[in-house]
């Protein structure tokens, strides 16, 4: 009944093993996502890590995707909780032959969810009906992705990764509002600070999106995927500014490049 909490997380090819984006902040939203259930998870964090790169190690992928799902059990009837027994299932993914390149996305028909209907900022795995509603309608009309709008219709984000904007060397990304705020969006945003890249967080509307030089996804599988077009407005899929972030992001997922020690965990195989 869609009454699960996941996280999808990104393993990346070092020397003999492979290393972990960002693992303590998936862990966190993990549990963060969890509470909504008004149920404890029954493993700790340092468990719950633990089991995540026991699962990578295991199936030595050194580019893996790490799936962990807590979901209740359908021991009854009820939809409430109290009842429901809780699991945890981990996954891995090989993404060794897997590279992102640039898609083409129409506006979707389809609203994103209302944030007065769920709060959105915690990844459950029942919202992911009107992302998969959305993206099959993108597909049917021969797109790759659709760009979601919110129930202002200001633009909210793309059906499983968080959208930015480039006009005239600023990047600007649609507020908290309607989005799942993403760890990879928080983390353009603390690199182009600390890179005197303008980022602005700001309501964007269709027109102004059009209106953009380029534009570009941020997701933990999409990384940085800059967009082609927007239904038929092109986009410069190379512009500079996009070049840099992806620069800058694939600096920062490797212990050998990255300023920010504390977002990698090496696993050594
Ligand atoms: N929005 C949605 C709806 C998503 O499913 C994802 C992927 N987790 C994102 C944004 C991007 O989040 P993150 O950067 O944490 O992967």
């Amino acid at each position: 009944m869609g009454t699960g909490a996941f996280e999808g997380i990104r393993g990346y090819n070092i020397p003999k093993g492979t290393c972990i984006f960002r693992l303590d902040d998936h862990i966190k939203r993990l549990f963060a996502s969890v509470s909504v259930f008004g149920k404890s998870m029954p493993w700790s964090m340092e468990e719950v890590k633990q089991a995540v790169i026991d699962v990578a190690a295991a199936n030595r992928c050194s580019s893996v995707y790490v799936r962990p799902l807590f979901y209740l059990g359908g021991e009854t009837l009820h939809i409430n909780a109290a009842e429901s027994s809780p699991h945890l299932l981990i996954v891995s993914y090989d993404l060794t032959n897997h590279y992102n390149k640039p898609e083409r996305l129409c506006v979707s028909k389809l609203h994103r969810i209302s944030p007065q209907a769920a709060p959105l900022d915690k990844k459950i795995t029942g919202y992911y009906i009107n992302s998969f509603l959305a993206l099959h309608e993108a597909n049917l009309a021969g797109f790759e992705d659709a760009l979601m709008l919110d129930d202002k219709d200001n633009i909210a984000e793309a059906t499983h990764a968080n959208i930015a904007f480039v006009h005239q060397d600023v990047i600007s990304t649609p507020t908290q509002y309607s989005i799942l705020p993403g760890i990879t969006r928080a983390t353009l945003i603390q690199l182009a600070q600390e890179n005197n890249i303008p980022f602005v967080v700001r309501d964007i509307d269709v027109e102004t999106a059009r209106s953009a030089e380029a534009a570009f996804m941020m997701g933990t599988m999409k990384e940085i995927t800059p967009l082609q077009q927007l239904d038929t407005t092109p986009y410069d899929s190379a512009h500079p500014m996009i070049i840099k972030c992806i620069r800058l992001y694939n600096e920062s997922v490797r212990p050998s490049t990255t300023t920010h020690p504390e977002w990698v965990t090496a696993i050594h195989f």
